[in-house]
Protein backbone atom coordinates (compact mmCIF):
# COMPACT_ATOMS: atom_id res chain seq x y z
CA UNK A 1 0.00 0.00 0.00
CA UNK A 2 2.93 2.15 0.82
CA UNK A 3 4.41 2.41 -2.41
CA UNK A 4 1.35 3.33 -4.03
CA UNK A 5 -0.03 6.12 -1.87
CA UNK A 6 0.99 9.70 -2.58
CA UNK A 7 3.82 11.51 -0.79
CA UNK A 8 2.43 13.38 2.20
CA UNK A 9 4.25 16.10 3.99
CA UNK A 10 6.20 14.04 7.34
CA UNK A 11 4.87 16.82 10.12
CA UNK A 12 1.40 15.62 9.85
CA UNK A 13 2.25 12.24 11.30
CA UNK A 14 2.11 14.19 14.24
CA UNK A 15 -0.48 16.13 14.14
CA UNK A 16 -3.71 15.02 15.89
CA UNK A 17 -7.03 15.13 14.08
CA UNK A 18 -8.86 18.20 16.20
CA UNK A 19 -11.91 16.54 17.91
CA UNK A 20 -14.90 18.64 18.21
CA UNK A 21 -17.18 18.65 21.12
CA UNK A 22 -19.28 15.45 21.24
CA UNK A 23 -22.91 16.26 19.36
CA UNK A 24 -25.97 15.66 22.36
CA UNK A 25 -26.94 12.23 21.73
CA UNK A 26 -29.93 11.63 19.93
CA UNK A 27 -32.25 9.09 21.16
CA UNK A 28 -30.16 8.73 24.52
CA UNK A 29 -30.61 10.72 27.44
CA UNK A 30 -27.59 13.08 26.82
CA UNK A 31 -30.10 16.10 25.37
CA UNK A 32 -28.06 18.82 26.21
CA UNK A 33 -24.63 19.96 24.42
CA UNK A 34 -21.89 21.61 27.03
CA UNK A 35 -19.14 20.42 25.29
CA UNK A 36 -18.03 23.15 22.40
CA UNK A 37 -18.64 26.46 24.03
CA UNK A 38 -21.78 26.87 22.06
CA UNK A 39 -24.45 29.77 22.34
CA UNK A 40 -27.32 28.26 23.64
CA UNK A 41 -29.70 30.58 22.24
CA UNK A 42 -31.06 30.15 18.73
CA UNK A 43 -30.53 33.34 16.37
CA UNK A 44 -32.15 36.17 16.79
CA UNK A 45 -35.49 36.64 14.12
CA UNK A 46 -33.76 39.59 12.50
CA UNK A 47 -30.43 37.96 11.73
CA UNK A 48 -31.78 35.04 10.20
CA UNK A 49 -34.06 37.37 8.14
CA UNK A 50 -30.73 39.12 6.82
CA UNK A 51 -29.14 35.44 6.51
CA UNK A 52 -32.00 34.35 4.53
CA UNK A 53 -32.29 37.50 2.26
CA UNK A 54 -28.52 36.22 1.64
CA UNK A 55 -29.42 32.82 0.79
CA UNK A 56 -31.25 33.67 -2.09
CA UNK A 57 -28.18 34.72 -4.29
CA UNK A 58 -25.75 32.22 -2.89
CA UNK A 59 -24.91 31.05 -6.28
CA UNK A 60 -22.67 34.13 -6.50
CA UNK A 61 -19.64 34.30 -5.18
CA UNK A 62 -19.77 36.54 -1.52
CA UNK A 63 -17.86 39.99 -1.38
CA UNK A 64 -13.94 39.09 -1.08
CA UNK A 65 -13.00 41.92 0.80
CA UNK A 66 -16.26 41.70 3.38
CA UNK A 67 -16.65 45.50 2.75
CA UNK A 68 -19.57 45.74 4.49
CA UNK A 69 -18.52 44.20 7.23
CA UNK A 70 -15.48 45.96 7.50
CA UNK A 71 -17.08 49.13 7.35
CA UNK A 72 -19.05 47.76 10.49
CA UNK A 73 -16.12 46.83 12.47
CA UNK A 74 -13.81 49.68 11.54
CA UNK A 75 -16.73 52.11 13.25
CA UNK A 76 -17.32 49.68 16.10
CA UNK A 77 -13.32 49.37 17.12
CA UNK A 78 -12.18 52.72 15.79
CA UNK A 79 -9.51 50.74 14.04
CA UNK A 80 -8.48 51.69 10.54
CA UNK A 81 -9.89 49.49 8.01
CA UNK A 82 -6.82 48.26 6.81
CA UNK A 83 -5.68 47.31 10.22
CA UNK A 84 -8.88 44.50 9.70
CA UNK A 85 -8.73 40.97 8.19
CA UNK A 86 -11.49 38.64 8.21
CA UNK A 87 -11.49 34.67 7.95
CA UNK A 88 -13.02 31.31 8.14
CA UNK A 89 -13.24 31.77 12.29
CA UNK A 90 -10.90 33.12 14.74
CA UNK A 91 -8.89 29.57 14.29
CA UNK A 92 -8.49 30.33 10.01
CA UNK A 93 -7.02 33.82 10.86
CA UNK A 94 -4.18 31.87 13.32
CA UNK A 95 -4.23 29.60 10.69
CA UNK A 96 -3.01 32.34 8.66
CA UNK A 97 -1.12 34.05 11.26
CA UNK A 98 1.23 30.83 11.03
CA UNK A 99 1.15 30.66 7.40
CA UNK A 100 2.31 34.41 7.27
CA UNK A 101 4.92 34.37 10.03
CA UNK A 102 6.68 30.83 10.49
CA UNK A 103 7.82 27.85 8.68
CA UNK A 104 10.41 24.90 9.57
CA UNK A 105 13.13 26.05 11.65
CA UNK A 106 10.65 28.83 13.73
CA UNK A 107 9.20 28.20 17.08
CA UNK A 108 5.92 29.28 18.25
CA UNK A 109 4.90 29.66 21.75
CA UNK A 110 1.93 28.45 23.75
CA UNK A 111 0.59 28.08 27.21
CA UNK A 112 -0.42 24.21 27.75
CA UNK A 113 -2.96 23.18 28.50
CA UNK A 114 -4.40 25.87 25.70
CA UNK A 115 -6.79 25.68 23.04
CA UNK A 116 -6.17 22.67 20.95
CA UNK A 117 -6.09 24.16 17.56
CA UNK A 118 -2.42 25.80 18.46
CA UNK A 119 -0.22 22.67 18.22
CA UNK A 120 -2.26 21.57 15.01
CA UNK A 121 -1.66 25.07 13.05
CA UNK A 122 1.40 25.46 14.78
CA UNK A 123 2.74 21.70 12.94
CA UNK A 124 0.97 21.94 10.14
CA UNK A 125 3.10 25.74 9.25
CA UNK A 126 5.75 23.51 9.65
CA UNK A 127 7.22 25.23 12.61
CA UNK A 128 8.23 23.87 16.13
CA UNK A 129 5.40 24.10 18.83
CA UNK A 130 7.23 25.18 22.26
CA UNK A 131 4.46 24.53 25.12
CA UNK A 132 4.82 26.51 28.11
CA UNK A 133 2.94 25.00 31.05
CA UNK A 134 0.39 26.70 32.96
CA UNK A 135 0.99 27.17 36.62
CA UNK A 136 -0.63 24.89 39.07
CA UNK A 137 -3.23 27.28 39.42
CA UNK A 138 -3.90 26.85 35.48
CA UNK A 139 -3.20 30.26 34.34
CA UNK A 140 -0.51 31.65 31.70
CA UNK A 141 2.96 31.59 33.10
CA UNK A 142 4.02 34.55 31.21
CA UNK A 143 7.49 34.57 32.71
CA UNK A 144 8.32 31.27 31.47
CA UNK A 145 7.02 31.94 28.11
CA UNK A 146 8.75 35.50 27.84
CA UNK A 147 12.07 33.38 28.80
CA UNK A 148 11.09 30.17 26.80
CA UNK A 149 11.86 33.26 23.70
CA UNK A 150 14.61 32.40 21.51
CA UNK A 151 15.83 34.09 17.99
CA UNK A 152 13.58 31.43 16.77
CA UNK A 153 10.73 32.64 18.19
CA UNK A 154 8.06 34.20 15.13
CA UNK A 155 4.84 33.92 17.14
CA UNK A 156 3.87 33.78 20.51
CA UNK A 157 -0.19 32.99 21.38
CA UNK A 158 -1.71 34.09 24.43
CA UNK A 159 -5.45 32.92 24.61
CA UNK A 160 -7.38 35.47 27.15
CA UNK A 161 -9.44 33.84 28.82
CA UNK A 162 -7.95 30.12 28.25
CA UNK A 163 -9.67 27.59 26.48
CA UNK A 164 -9.59 25.16 28.60
CA UNK A 165 -9.42 26.62 32.02
CA UNK A 166 -11.47 30.05 31.81
CA UNK A 167 -8.38 31.50 33.54
CA UNK A 168 -6.96 34.69 32.39
CA UNK A 169 -3.88 36.87 32.86
CA UNK A 170 -4.20 40.72 33.93
CA UNK A 171 -3.66 43.85 32.46
CA UNK A 172 0.40 44.56 34.44
CA UNK A 173 1.56 41.21 34.12
CA UNK A 174 0.60 41.25 30.13
CA UNK A 175 2.13 44.75 29.85
CA UNK A 176 5.13 43.37 31.78
CA UNK A 177 4.98 40.31 29.38
CA UNK A 178 4.81 42.02 26.17
CA UNK A 179 7.54 44.63 27.08
CA UNK A 180 9.97 41.15 26.85
CA UNK A 181 8.89 40.38 23.70
CA UNK A 182 11.53 41.75 20.67
CA UNK A 183 9.25 44.09 18.45
CA UNK A 184 9.74 41.37 15.33
CA UNK A 185 7.74 38.42 17.31
CA UNK A 186 4.48 38.65 16.79
CA UNK A 187 1.88 38.66 19.72
CA UNK A 188 -1.71 37.27 19.09
CA UNK A 189 -4.18 37.88 22.30
CA UNK A 190 -6.84 35.11 21.28
CA UNK A 191 -10.02 37.01 23.15
CA UNK A 192 -12.65 34.30 21.80
CA UNK A 193 -14.54 34.90 24.82
CA UNK A 194 -14.08 38.80 25.51
CA UNK A 195 -17.29 40.05 25.81
CA UNK A 196 -17.76 37.40 28.56
CA UNK A 197 -14.85 39.04 31.07
CA UNK A 198 -16.50 40.93 34.07
CA UNK A 199 -12.84 41.13 35.91
CA UNK A 200 -11.84 44.60 35.15
CA UNK A 201 -8.19 43.78 35.57
CA UNK A 202 -8.15 41.90 32.29
CA UNK A 203 -7.47 44.12 29.37
CA UNK A 204 -9.16 44.91 25.86
CA UNK A 205 -6.72 43.53 23.58
CA UNK A 206 -7.97 46.21 21.23
CA UNK A 207 -6.18 48.49 23.65
CA UNK A 208 -2.96 47.00 23.78
CA UNK A 209 -2.36 46.74 20.38
CA UNK A 210 -3.21 50.32 19.62
CA UNK A 211 0.44 51.08 21.34
CA UNK A 212 2.16 47.95 20.04
CA UNK A 213 3.11 47.56 16.23
CA UNK A 214 3.69 43.61 17.43
CA UNK A 215 -0.19 42.93 18.63
CA UNK A 216 -2.36 41.53 16.75
CA UNK A 217 -6.02 40.47 18.44
CA UNK A 218 -8.30 37.80 17.46
CA UNK A 219 -11.93 38.07 17.87
CA UNK A 220 -14.84 35.99 16.87
CA UNK A 221 -18.61 35.70 16.07
CA UNK A 222 -18.82 32.27 17.00
CA UNK A 223 -19.43 32.32 21.00
CA UNK A 224 -20.82 35.47 22.14
CA UNK A 225 -22.85 36.11 18.97
CA UNK A 226 -23.76 33.15 18.38
CA UNK A 227 -22.90 32.43 14.64
CA UNK A 228 -20.45 29.47 14.91
CA UNK A 229 -21.59 27.35 12.09
CA UNK A 230 -21.46 30.16 9.80
CA UNK A 231 -17.83 30.31 10.01
CA UNK A 232 -16.70 34.02 10.69
CA UNK A 233 -13.51 35.86 13.03
CA UNK A 234 -11.58 38.69 12.49
CA UNK A 235 -8.35 40.16 13.67
CA UNK A 236 -7.21 43.61 14.09
CA UNK A 237 -3.34 44.25 13.62
CA UNK A 238 -0.84 46.76 12.08
CA UNK A 239 -0.55 47.41 8.52
CA UNK A 240 1.52 44.44 7.26
CA UNK A 241 0.43 41.74 9.70
CA UNK A 242 -3.49 42.68 8.33
CA UNK A 243 -1.70 42.89 3.96
CA UNK A 244 -0.29 39.64 4.98
CA UNK A 245 -3.46 38.32 6.44
CA UNK A 246 -5.43 39.44 3.58
CA UNK A 247 -2.32 37.62 0.98
CA UNK A 248 -2.97 34.45 2.90
CA UNK A 249 -6.67 34.58 3.05
CA UNK A 250 -8.33 31.87 0.96
CA UNK A 251 -10.37 33.40 -1.63
CA UNK A 252 -13.91 33.88 -0.79
CA UNK A 253 -13.59 32.00 2.82
CA UNK A 254 -16.29 33.79 4.31
CA UNK A 255 -19.80 33.12 2.96
CA UNK A 256 -22.12 35.77 2.10
CA UNK A 257 -24.37 34.32 4.82
CA UNK A 258 -21.82 34.89 7.25
CA UNK A 259 -20.82 38.16 6.25
CA UNK A 260 -24.74 39.34 6.75
CA UNK A 261 -24.78 37.88 9.72
CA UNK A 262 -22.17 39.03 10.76
CA UNK A 263 -23.31 42.52 10.15
CA UNK A 264 -26.65 42.18 11.71
CA UNK A 265 -25.25 40.82 14.81
CA UNK A 266 -23.14 43.96 15.15
CA UNK A 267 -26.48 46.05 14.69
CA UNK A 268 -28.05 44.21 17.05
CA UNK A 269 -24.85 44.11 19.71
CA UNK A 270 -26.89 44.98 22.93
CA UNK A 271 -29.21 42.37 22.52
CA UNK A 272 -26.28 39.57 21.99
CA UNK A 273 -25.07 41.17 24.81
CA UNK A 274 -28.07 40.81 27.36
CA UNK A 275 -28.25 37.33 26.42
CA UNK A 276 -24.24 37.16 27.63
CA UNK A 277 -25.25 39.07 30.50
CA UNK A 278 -27.42 36.16 31.39
CA UNK A 279 -24.98 33.67 30.33
CA UNK A 280 -22.64 34.90 33.02
CA UNK A 281 -25.51 35.28 35.44
CA UNK A 282 -25.73 31.41 34.80
CA UNK A 283 -21.52 31.06 35.19
CA UNK A 284 -22.04 32.47 38.70
CA UNK A 285 -25.08 30.08 39.88
CA UNK A 286 -22.91 27.15 38.99
CA UNK A 287 -19.28 28.75 40.02
CA UNK A 288 -20.77 28.73 43.61
CA UNK A 289 -22.80 25.42 43.46
CA UNK A 290 -19.39 23.83 42.48
CA UNK A 291 -17.67 25.38 45.24
CA UNK A 292 -20.41 25.05 48.04
CA UNK A 293 -20.11 21.39 47.02
CA UNK A 294 -16.37 21.35 47.56
CA UNK A 295 -15.13 21.14 44.09
CA UNK A 296 -11.76 23.24 43.44
CA UNK A 297 -12.36 25.45 40.37
CA UNK A 298 -10.01 28.00 38.93
CA UNK A 299 -11.95 31.31 38.43
CA UNK A 300 -13.33 31.33 34.64
CA UNK A 301 -14.28 34.41 32.57
CA UNK A 302 -15.33 32.68 29.73
CA UNK A 303 -18.62 30.61 28.89
CA UNK A 304 -17.59 27.50 29.89
CA UNK A 305 -16.03 26.17 33.84
CA UNK A 306 -12.78 23.48 34.02
CA UNK A 307 -12.98 20.57 36.50
CA UNK A 308 -8.88 19.58 37.18
CA UNK A 309 -10.19 15.47 37.48
CA UNK A 310 -7.19 13.63 36.15
CA UNK A 311 -7.35 10.26 35.72
CA UNK A 312 -11.33 10.08 36.46
CA UNK A 313 -12.15 12.50 33.62
CA UNK A 314 -13.22 9.86 31.46
CA UNK A 315 -15.57 8.25 34.15
CA UNK A 316 -17.48 12.04 34.89
CA UNK A 317 -18.03 12.24 31.33
CA UNK A 318 -19.32 8.76 31.12
CA UNK A 319 -21.65 9.48 34.68
CA UNK A 320 -22.84 13.24 32.80
CA UNK A 321 -23.80 11.81 29.26
CA UNK A 322 -25.98 9.41 31.17
CA UNK A 323 -27.32 11.95 33.43
CA UNK A 324 -28.34 13.89 29.82
CA UNK A 325 -25.14 16.62 29.36
CA UNK A 326 -22.37 16.06 27.39
CA UNK A 327 -19.14 17.48 28.60
CA UNK A 328 -15.63 18.08 27.02
CA UNK A 329 -13.44 15.71 28.67
CA UNK A 330 -9.47 15.71 28.09
CA UNK A 331 -8.33 12.30 29.03
CA UNK A 332 -5.82 12.41 31.95
CA UNK A 333 -6.36 16.04 32.58
CA UNK A 334 -9.61 17.28 33.31
CA UNK A 335 -13.51 18.31 31.99
CA UNK A 336 -14.33 21.46 29.91
CA UNK A 337 -17.98 21.82 30.84
CA UNK A 338 -19.66 25.07 28.56
CA UNK A 339 -22.30 26.86 30.39
CA UNK A 340 -25.61 26.46 28.17
CA UNK A 341 -29.19 26.72 29.07
CA UNK A 342 -30.38 26.32 32.92
CA UNK A 343 -31.94 22.86 32.30
CA UNK A 344 -28.35 21.83 31.12
CA UNK A 345 -26.20 23.55 33.58
CA UNK A 346 -29.07 21.92 36.59
CA UNK A 347 -28.04 18.63 35.01
CA UNK A 348 -24.57 19.24 35.20
CA UNK A 349 -24.75 20.45 39.03
CA UNK A 350 -26.17 17.91 40.01
CA UNK A 351 -23.72 15.29 38.77
CA UNK A 352 -21.16 17.65 40.12
CA UNK A 353 -22.90 17.13 43.87
CA UNK A 354 -23.27 13.37 43.84
CA UNK A 355 -19.54 12.84 42.25
CA UNK A 356 -16.58 11.82 45.15
CA UNK A 357 -14.38 15.44 45.54
CA UNK A 358 -11.03 13.57 45.41
CA UNK A 359 -9.88 10.62 43.49
C1 LIG B 1 -13.80 28.86 20.01
C2 LIG B 1 -12.43 29.46 19.96
C3 LIG B 1 -12.01 30.21 18.87
C4 LIG B 1 -12.94 30.57 17.77
O1 LIG B 1 -13.11 29.67 16.84
P1 LIG B 1 -13.84 30.08 15.48
O2 LIG B 1 -12.95 29.51 14.46
O3 LIG B 1 -13.90 31.57 15.41
O4 LIG B 1 -15.18 29.45 15.56
C5 LIG B 1 -10.74 30.75 18.87
N1 LIG B 1 -9.93 30.60 19.90
C6 LIG B 1 -10.31 29.93 20.99
C7 LIG B 1 -9.40 29.83 22.14
C8 LIG B 1 -11.56 29.32 21.05
O5 LIG B 1 -11.91 28.63 22.12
Amino acid sequence: MSETSPRLRAVLEDIPTYKPGKPAGTGGPAGYKLSSNENPYPPLPGVLESVTAAACSFNRYPDMACTGLMDELSERFGVPRDHLATGTGSVGVAQQLLQATSGPGDEVIYAWRSFEAYPIITRISGATPVQVPLTPGDVHDLDAMADAITDRTRLIFVCNPNNPTGTVVHREELERFLDRVPDDVLVVLDEAYREFIRDVRVPDGVELYRRRPNVCVLRTFSKAYGLAGLRVGFAIAHEPVAVALRKTAVPFGVSQLAQEAAIASLRAEDELLGRVGSLVGERSRVMDALRAQGWTVPETQANFVWLRLGERTMDFAAVCEQAGVVVRPFPGEGVRVTIGEAEGNDIFMKVAEGYPKEG
